[in-house]
């Protein structure tokens, strides 16, 4: 598509996500980047992104104010995505979406033909979406459904909403998740139906590194005034929190990004 046009088409999806609180100002800035350069790659990388979010934002829609009650306190972030997010989510897809872009000009210097790279670079794009969209979907409905999740860290029951907190129907959400993400990949023709296993895989395996990764590694968080884990760096109760454990830069936008990345890689290597 036309680049002028895809910005334009971009900016409008963006500022309408906006007015819907699905995004903040920034967040729609950075959204138009990502979705100008996505349907500047052409339409089916345009159409599975769009796609893409309705289906992420009614994730995080659904049973809102339940699932508010449930995490109040834990979770950093609400429900509408700052530029950060957008791009834990969507840079990977974007960096994909540039290569298929570009695979013209990038051909010659990575001896494969314009068609391969294009080919690769859809396989990986729809891999890093479906990863982020198979975790989005087991946080979500775990939070809502999933009853008392377990910590995979130290095997006890945990708060809902925690990172690296799982249930079994937060669990079955995200295979479930990853199957249909990557049947809307093949729908939209940005893959080939042969592919659509491997796509759903490393969605797969993306969604269940993300939870790894925020089981051991994502910083955690302390309020001493309630005696409680957070995620939080000012909890609920106005308390500044306390380092509790993890590693403080991995904040759940690098846990996301990750998930991002171990999808697109999986992709590629099974691809
Ligand atoms: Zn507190």
């Amino acid at each position: 598509m036309n680049s002028a046009l895809a910005v334009a088409l971009a900016a409008a999806v963006a500022w309408s996500a906006r007015r819907a609180g699905a995004l903040t100002g920034r967040g729609a800035v950075a959204a138009t980047v990502v979705g100008g350069v996505a349907l500047s790659a052409g339409v089916p990388w345009g159409a599975f992104l769009i796609a893409w979010f309705i289906a992420s934002s009614a994730l995080s829609r659904l049973g809102r104010a339940a699932k508010a009650r449930r995490t109040d306190g834990i979770v950093d972030k609400g429900g509408t995505r700052d530029a950060w997010q957008v791009l834990a989510n969507g840079g990977v897809f974007t960096v994909c979406a540039a290569v298929g872009l570009g695979a013209v000009w990038l051909s010659p210097h990575v001896a494969a033909t314009p068609e391969t790279l294009r080919e690769l670079a859809a396989l990986a794009g729809a891999a890093a979406l479906t990863a982020a969209g198979a975790d989005t979907a087991a946080t979500e409905v775990g939070t809502l459904m999933g009853g008392t999740p377990w910590s995979l860290r130290t095997r006890q029951r945990a708060s809902p909403g925690m990172s690296g907190a799982v249930s079994l129907t937060g669990t079955a959400a995200l295979v479930v998740a990853a199957l249909l993400f990557a049947a809307l990949a093949v729908a939209l023709q940005l893959v080939p139906t042969a592919r659509w296993g491997i796509v759903a895989w490393a969605g797969v395996a993306g969604a269940v590194a993300d939870s790894l990764l925020g089981a051991w590694m994502q910083g955690r968080r302390w309020c001493p005034t309630c005696a409680a884990e957070t995620e939080q760096y000012r909890h609920r109760c106005g308390t500044a929190t306390q380092r509790a454990g993890g590693l403080d830069w991995i904040t759940n936008d690098v846990v996301n990004v990750t998930c991002t990345i171990v999808g697109a890689a999986v992709a590629l290597r099974l691809g």
